[in-house]
C-alpha cells in the first residue's frame, strides 16, 4: 500500500475502513455521500434552531442502515463493523443525526430485537428498518439517571388483559415525534423491570420537548409523563424479564456510542486541518507552526487510538464475546479522548473555534452530551472496576 502524501485531511490514518468488502464500502459511500451534501449544508441552522431536520427521514430509509446489524424482519444482516464505521461516519458530520440513528436502529430497535417476541419482531422490526415508524427508548428519569438498575420509579401494573403505566421520564431522543417509545417501568408486584412498547397517541402519555440544551440541540429530547398509560400486554415485551435484559440492550448500544464519540472527534479533526490550511499569521500558515502541529498530532492520535480501540471492540462483539466491561471501557476511553479532542480543536481556531460557521464550535458543544448520556464516564469506569477486581463499587 502506498503512504498517503500530505497534507493529510482525512481522518482515517490506519485505514481502519480497509476491513469493509467492497459491497460494504459501497454503501459507507452512500452514507458519507448524504451527509456532506444533505446533512452538512443544513445542519447548522437547524442546530441554531434546536430542532431535528424530520424531512430528511424518508432519504435516511433509503439508505437501508436502521437495524443494520440485525437478522430477518426486513433488516439488513450486515457487520456489526460496518453498523459502528458507520455511526462514526455520520457522527464525523453531525453528532445529532448519528444519535438519532442510535436511538432509532439501536436502543429503540434493538430493545424489540432482544426482547421482543416473534410476533413482536414481525410486527414492529419491519416498518421500524423501513423507518415507516420511528422508535424511541425511555429509561431515564429526573430522579434516575446513573442509577436506573435500582432506582427506577415508573411503576407497572397488571390489570386485566394490559397494564397501567405511571411515571416520568426524562431525556428521552425522538420522543415527541415517534411512533412508538419503549418504556422500561418496575412491576409493583414482582418489582421486576419491564419494557413496554408505547405507542403515539395513546391516553394519558404527554412528552414536552426539552428546551435550552448546549449540546446536540438537533436530537429532540423530551420530558415524558405517563398518567393511568393502559398498553395491552401484547404490547409488554415478552422477554424483557428484568434489568439484565436492558442491560444487554445497553451493552450493545454502549459500542454504537463509543463509535460516534470516534466520528465526533474525526469531524473535529478534519475541520481543524481544514482551517489552518486556510489561516495565515505572522505572514505564515499557522500549520508551520510547531505548537499547532503538536495539536494536530494529538488529536490524530486520539482518533486513531480510539478507532483502533472500537474496531477491536467489534471484532468481540462480532465474536459474541464482548462483555459489559469492554463496552463500558471504549465508551468511557473514547469520550474521554474526544473530549481532549475538540478542545484542542477548538482551541487552534483561536476565536474562531468558539463560532458555529466553522462546525468545530458544534462538535465541541456536542462532545458533552455524548460523553454523559448513555453511561457517564463515572458509571462506565465503575463497571469497568468491577470487571477488574470483581468488587462493586456501585453504592
Ligand atoms: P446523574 O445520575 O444525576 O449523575 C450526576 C453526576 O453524579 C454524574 O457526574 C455521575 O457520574 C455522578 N454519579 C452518579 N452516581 C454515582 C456513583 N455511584 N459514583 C460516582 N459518581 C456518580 N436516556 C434515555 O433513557 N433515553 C434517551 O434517549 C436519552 N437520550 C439522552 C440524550 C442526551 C442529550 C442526554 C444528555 C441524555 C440522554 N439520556 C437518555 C439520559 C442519559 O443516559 C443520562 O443523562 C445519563 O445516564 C446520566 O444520568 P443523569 O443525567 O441523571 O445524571
Amino acid at each position: 500500500m502506498e503512504t498517503t502524501t500530505l497534507p493529510l485531511i482525512e481522518s482515517d490514518f490506519y485505514f481502519i475502513n480497509a476491513q469493509l468488502s467492497d459491497e460494504e464500502r459501497n454503501q459507507f459511500e452512500m452514507v458519507r455521500h448524504f451527509m456532506e451534501t444533505e446533512v452538512e449544508p443544513i445542519i447548522t441552522d437547524y442546530w441554531k434552531k434546536d430542532e431535528f431536520p424530520k424531512q430528511l427521514i424518508p432519504k435516511m430509509a433509503e439508505l437501508k442502515i436502521a437495524g443494520l446489524s440485525y437478522s430477518g424482519y426486513n433488516c439488513p444482516g450486515k457487520s456489526v463493523l460496518l453498523d459502528g464505521l458507520l455511526a462514526a461516519e455520520m457522527a464525523r458530520i453531525d453528532p445529532s443525526v448519528a444519535t438519532f440513528m442510535g436511538v432509532h436502529g439501536g436502543l429503540a430497535m434493538g430493545s424489540i430485537y432482544l426482547c421482543g417476541s416473534e410476533a413482536q419482531k414481525e410486527k414492529w422490526l419491519v416498518p421500524m428498518s423501513k423507518m415507516e415508524l420511528i422508535g424511541a427508548f425511555a429509561l431515564t428519569e429526573p430522579l434516575s439517571g446513573s442509577d436506573t438498575a435500582r432506582g427506577l420509579q415508573t411503576t407497572c401494573k397488571r390489570i386485566g388483559n394490559g397494564w397501567v403505566l405511571n411515571g416520568e421520564k426524562k431525556w428521552i431522543g425522538n420522543a415527541g415525534f415517534a411512533d412508538v417509545v419503549i418504556v422500561w417501568a418496575r412491576d409493583v408486584d414482582d418489582q421486576k423491570v419491564k419494557g413496554f412498547l408505547v405507542e403515539k397517541g395513546t391516553a394519558g402519555f404527554t412528552t414536552t420537548k426539552i428546551e435550552n440544551k448546549i449540546a446536540l440541540r438537533c436530537v429532540e429530547n423530551a420530558h415524558i409523563v405517563l398518567e393511568e398509560v393502559y398498553v395491552s400486554e401484547e404490547n409488554r415485551l415478552q422477554n424483557a424479564l428484568s434489568f439484565k435484559n436492558t442491560a444487554e440492550v445497553l451493552r450493545m448500544t454502549r459500542a454504537g456510542v463509543a463509535w460516534l464519540a470516534v466520528g465526533c472527534a474525526q469531524g473535529a479533526y478534519e475541520k481543524t486541518v481544514q482551517y489552518v490550511h486556510q489561516r495565515t499569521q505572522f505572514g505564515k500558515n499557522i500549520g508551520s507552526f510547531q505548537l499547532v502541529q503538536e495539536r494536530l498530532a494529538r488529536m490524530l492520535g486520539n482518533v486513531t487510538a480510539a478507532q483502533c480501540m472500537t474496531s477491536q471492540l467489534t471484532y468481540m462483539q462480532g465474536l459474541g464475546f464482548m462483555g459489559d466491561h469492554h463496552a463500558s471501557l471504549a465508551k468511557m476511553q473514547t469520550t474521554l479522548m474526544l473530549r481532549e479532542t475538540v478542545a484542542l480543536g477548538r482551541e487552534t481556531l483561536g476565536g474562531n473555534g468558539i463560532l458555529l460557521d466553522y462546525h468545530v464550535a458544534r462538535f465541541f458543544c456536542d462532545a458533552e452530551a455524548i460523553y454523559s448520556y448513555e453511561g457517564t464516564k463515572d458509571m462506565n469506569s465503575l463497571i469497568v472496576g468491577r470487571g477488574i477486581t470483581g468488587m462493586n463499587a456501585f453504592v
